[in-house]
């Protein structure tokens, strides 16, 4: 669990240090899938006026599909996460705020890892760089085998032959 009771802050800082299941119920829904645990730590503390800031670790292995050939590629995540946890509903127009109710006792820091974790996986990845992809045709992955189709047209000179085309006449 990565949550703090609110009268240990009262005597200081304290240090966080955890994990949250892949399959915690708040990262349910995340358009890739992690491959283990999200590993968190950090320092909560006082930050006046009922506030409380954490400043804080995440890093993950998570499970997404290669851009061109959509095998499965293993992404190492890590992001460095700077939260504020506020009863102020003005200060959350700062992406950095969370909200806390005026009666917590508790400050539980998971939201912030899952906002920040979502920011910080890749939206495209390769399974390597020089990945060939499937063929556009039959959906071979080329990067096991040549399929034997036909080499395609190059599409994207075509636009330009047409207004040649249309200028010559
Ligand atoms: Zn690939
Ligand atoms: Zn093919």
């Amino acid at each position: 669990m990565l949550q703090v009771d609110i009268r240990e802050l009262a005597r200081g800082p304290v240090d966080i240090a955890g994990e949250l299941a892949g399959n915690y119920p708040l990262f349910a829904g995340l358009d890739f899938v992690l491959a283990g645990p999200v590993q968190v730590r950090g320092r909560l503390q006082a930050a006046g006026e009922g506030r409380f800031y954490w400043h804080g670790r995440l890093s993950a292995q998570v499970t997404e599909q290669c851009r061109r050939c959509l095998a499965p590629v293993a992404v190492n995540v890590a992001a460095d996460i700077g939260a504020l946890f506020t009863p102020d509903p003005e200060a959350l127009e700062d992406p950095e705020s969370y909200p806390l109710a005026r009666d917590a006792t508790l400050i539980d820091v998971a939201p912030a890892v899952r906002e920040e974790l979502i920011l910080a996986v890749p939206r495209y990845v390769l399974c390597h760089e020089d990945c060939r992809g499937l063929c556009p045709r039959c959906g071979h992955d080329l990067n096991a085998a040549p399929c034997g189709c036909a080499p395609a047209a190059d599409l994207r000179w075509r636009p330009l032959a047409a207004l040649k085309d249309k200028l010559r006449f």
